[in-house]
């Protein structure tokens, strides 16, 4: 028997759609459930990336948490559930409503967030209530508001298919938005008329698709667009009569971007004047331009000017509201989009509305019902944890999120939650870097086991949908909500049995005396049945009750229109909707804004701190890897943690590819593994965001940003912290595969841990000398590691000694010492778990080398169809396929989220260029 259910993909914001299909007589045994796109879903049509593909192997029982836990010992839900909510009422009758916080998460369901919201700023009366989607995009939010009035993405994704010109900025959208990337990358292949331009300071797998790429300095944007908007005014390129008839502030905005002179810009940027006029005459030439922006714009102390640096071209050429054309905002979380509808972030009122606006603050109150409403913003993530660390906060609660790892000064926020007086956390894990600060552990379903909706970067609400029951005890975000809310006398206004009930409320409050003056409304739902909600198909907001969604929309009022599109989504009933279609927005007057911003670029000189970090994503791993970090496909790609250095920066610093390099700030200090290349620009160097202490030793990157925020949305800056590089010498290097992790335990210097198919890879590093390493591994406990015969092997002429530990012909643990970095294979290594291993075989496998018995893959460039390295160069030399598409045909590789293609074309290119120099003339 088989059954399918549509849910939705719980990573990025692009928000696909996923088919879970449950096969066998245990539907809730991971084992027995595959995961595939859905070919409906608007977002993707059946396509999904790597982590998508991969969402089976993370409903692993894994580090699960699996009942409450009181001060690490298990409770029953009642007892913690009392405590929490006693906890919270003492310490609201002692301190008063603001001595109390909760910090949230764009991995929330809407209904789960809507709940968390209606409770603190309804009937704890305060709006200490942050997100971690304040990191993610809290720029872009501010941005939207000083622009149109309210905080809404104006275009859809269809619009990317359908522009002329997509500038891609801060946006590493072939990693972190795979989908949108692969229709971007079709869209071009069917048009190839259809130019890119990406804007980064790396050279990142996106770069492949741009036509031109402006490899910015860092902090350098705003400079770059308010150079576009002078040149636009210089060559009367403007479109007046938009102008004229739907903005307001255009000459002020115009006087300061004016100082954005070409040489002045490229002086800033560190483009040279010819390649700016390049991109600035493909910009004003072509009517239908996009512009994507992501993290790299958001994660800035100038995140909303820039964001408004960006509106301010589009507005001025009338680009705005129409096919193919509009700036974009691109949500790294599942569902930031749907927490900003709820009023997720301190500054925010549900149903898109304002705290600061005391009508807004009546009108929430009046349909809450609500004893309270909080009459002030609460805290922004970066000052709520302050306030914790000053004791102002006594009481946090924490949902979905890992602030140990993710928040700025990471350590003091560490420090801050191990000095609070009481902190609760909801997570699906037992352990990460924050719960071992929480007092009370309370364990969340996780996705596949819960209900609920959320919405992608496009305004489209989609259902996430339960495919099997909860481990453990585990229970939904809301319902741990809705019993403390219970517990604290608000029975009646927390009445809800099922998501459902908190959906209609939801979208009752979106409709309440709207009457077209605010973009969020869908009304249309508001008295959706149970069963109703159940069959949920994905729509586009807005949708009020007087209009069906898919349907021309013409809000009354007349303040704003939206405009269906007809686009591939038309075969599947779901039509994306335009905002701003008309020119008309939710300004007080009806037009849009120009905001007036300082072009100067971010200067952040440290003495001592000559370099600047960059922070960001991998294309296989998930925030803190709580997830991700457990399946063995997706840390088959980049299984430790890295920095990314240019190759002038590595040998200023003596430092080679593949070592150990510490890099410091003036907060505190990583250790991770040097990863030389070019693509990274000389003084900039490169960290990513992934890994935590339950994976590496110590590769916390964000305890080296500080929490310089940017003012007006207090989303931190995490792309430009002052640091410095120095090699770190460790005795010895060492790899490890074993069926049990090895690290713990073990004095080193250094470790970094990764799943592999039946065991655990393992890198490490340790200041102790070769001979003391060789005799640690000799005596490994039986207990932990079984009843083994050791086998060694030392070869002198490499400087490299290994061991190998079997029992009968399985291979139980190998690990192989160096004075340098270690150069085994580690896939080839790790794969050697797998296959038995005869007396002829152990000696191979000490020595580290591939036979052709066993060949080497080399590493893992595909991580959708495991194809390596060396299989990619096999197929070129040896079966002549000489573009990524006849690589692709013959290996299968980059044929499912294609992400990995620039690799392959890298390849691809390295391959033939090493033929061309090595062929006799
Ligand atoms: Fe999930 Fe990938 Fe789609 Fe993002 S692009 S929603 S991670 S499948």
């Amino acid at each position: 028997m088989k059954q399918s259910v549509k849910t939705c993909c719980p990573y990025c914001g692009v928000g696909c759609g996923v088919v879970a299909n449950i096969a066998g007589l245990k539907p809730d045994a991971a084992e027995s459930i595959s995961i595939q796109g859905d070919e409906t879903h608007p977002a993707n049509f059946g396509k999904l990336c790597s982590k998508g593909s991969d969402l089976a192997a993370t409903l692993t029982p894994q580090n699960r948490l699996l009942y409450p836990l009181i001060n690490g010992s298990r409770s029953s839900w009642d007892a913690a559930l009392d405590l929490v909510s006693d906890k919270l009422q003492r310490t609201i009758d002692e301190y008063g409503a603001e001595s109390v916080a909760f910090y949230v998460s764009g991995q929330l369901l809407t209904e789960d967030y809507y709940v968390v919201n209606k409770l603190v700023k309804g009937y704890l009366g305060t709006a200490n209530i942050d997100t971690n989607s304040r990191l993610c995009m809290a720029s872009s939010v501010a941005g939207h508001k000083r622009a149109f009035g309210s905080d809404t993405v104006p275009g859809c994704y269809d619009d990317i298919e359908q522009a002329d010109l997509v500038v891609l900025t801060g946006s590493n959208l072939a990693w972190c938005h795979p989908i949108l990337f692969q229709r971007l990358q079709e869209a071009k292949k069917r048009r190839p008329a259809l130019k890119v331009v990406g804007i980064d300071p790396r050279i990142t797998a996106t770069c492949d698709l741009a036509d031109l790429h402006l490899q910015i300095k860092s902090g350098s944007d705003i400079s770059l667009f308010s150079g576009l908007l002078s040149y636009l005014a210089e060559h009367e390129l403007l479109d007046n009569a938009y102008i004229q008839n739907h903005t307001s502030g255009f000459e002020d905005c115009l006087e300061l971007a004016s100082k954005a002179t070409s040489r002045q810009v490229s002086a800033d940027t560190g483009i040279q004047e010819s390649q700016l006029a390049e991109f600035y005459r493909l910009f004003a030439g072509t009517r239908k331009v996009v512009t994507i922006y992501s993290q790299g714009v958001n994660q800035s102390e100038q995140g909303t000017d820039t964001v408004n640096s960006i509106i301010n071209c589009h507005l001025a050429t009338g680009r705005i509201g129409r096919p193919g054309m509009g700036p974009f905002s691109v949500t790294g979380q599942p569902n930031a989009m749907g927490g900003r509808e709820v009023g997720g972030l301190s500054n925010m009122l549900a149903a898109h509305m304002e705290l600061a606006e005391p009508s807004h603050r009546q009108l929430v109150q009046e349909f809450w019902r609500s004893p309270k409403i909080a009459d002030k913003p609460g805290l922004k993530a970066v000052d709520l944890f302050q306030a914790i660390a000053d004791k102002q906060i006594r009481f946090l609660w924490i949902m979905a999120t890992n602030p140990v790892d993710s928040m700025p000064r990471a350590d003091s926020v560490k420090a801050a939650l191990s000095s609070c007086d009481f902190v609760v956390v909801s997570d699906i894990v037992e352990n990460n870097d924050t719960q071992m600060s929480a007092d009370v552990r309370l364990p969340a379903a996780a996705w596949s086991e819960k209900d609920g909706t959320v919405t992608n970067s496009e305004r489209c609400i989609s259902r996430q949908r339960a495919f099997r029951k909860p481990l453990g005890e585990a229970r939904p975000d809301w319902w741990q909500v809705v019993q403390v809310a219970r517990r604290l006398g608000y029975a009646d206004a927390f009445d809800y049995e099922k998501p459902s009930a908190i959906f209609r409320e939801h979208a009752a409050l979106s409709a309440y005396r709207n009457n077209g003056r605010r973009d969020f409304d869908i009304g249309y739902y508001e008295g959706v049945s149970d069963k109703e909600y159940d069959a949920l198909q994905s729509f586009y907001w807005p949708a009020s009750k007087t209009s069906e969604p898919a349907e021309k929309i013409t809000v009354a009022g007349g303040v704003a229109a939206t405009e269906s599109v007809t686009t591939m989504a038309a075969s599947t009933a779901i039509t994306p909707v335009r905002f701003f279609s008309d020119g008309n927005f939710f300004t007080g007057n009806a037009r849009a804004r120009f905001v007036a911003v300082d072009a100067k670029p971010i200067q952040r000189n440290k003495k001592g701190f000559p370099l600047i970090l960059n922070t960001g994503r991998i294309r296989d791993q998930w925030h803190t890897m709580t997830r991700t970090g457990y399946s063995s496909r997706l840390n088959s790609h980049l299984a430790e943690p890295f920095v990314q250095i240019h190759p002038d920066d590595a040998s200023r610093y003596g430092i080679k590819a593949a070592e150990l390099v510490q890099v410091s700030s003036e907060h505190a200090d990583v250790v991770v593994r040097a990863l030389v290349t070019e693509k990274q620009l000389p003084g900039n160097v490169f960290v990513p965001i992934h890994w935590s202490e339950q994976f590496a030793s110590n590769a916390r990157v964000d305890k080296l940003v500080s929490s310089i925020t940017d003012p007006f949305s207090g989303q931190p800056a995490s792309k430009s912290e002052p640091v410095s590089l120095s090699k770190v010498e460790p005795s010895v290097y060492g790899f490890a595969v074993s069926r049990v992790p090895i690290h713990s335990n073990h004095e080193l210097m250094y470790w970094a841990v990764a799943p592999c198919s039946d065991g655990w890879r393992t890198e490490f590093a340790s200041a102790s000398g070769l001979e003391q390493e060789v005799a640690y591994w000799k005596a490994l406990p039986s207990d932990v590691y079984g009843q083994v015969e050791v086998a060694e092997f030392a070869d002198e002429k490499k400087g490299m000694f290994s061991l190998a530990a079997f029992s009968k012909d399985e291979l139980q643990w190998a690990v192989f010492l160096a004075r340098t970095p270690v150069s085994v294979s580690r896939v080839w290594a790790s794969q050697q778990l797998q296959v038995s291993h005869s007396p002829t075989t152990r000696s191979v496998l000490l020595a580290g080398i591939a036979s052709a018995e066993r060949p080497d893959q080399g590493a893992i460039v595909c991580s959708c169809f495991m194809v390596g390295s060396n299989d990619i160069r096999l197929a070129i030399q040896k079966r002549n396929c000489l573009s990524v598409e006849a690589i692709g045909e013959h290996t299968s590789a980059g044929t499912n989220c294609g992400s990995c293609r620039s690799e392959i074309r890298g390849l691809l290119k390295q391959t033939q260029t090493r033929e061309m120099v090595c062929s006799p003339s």
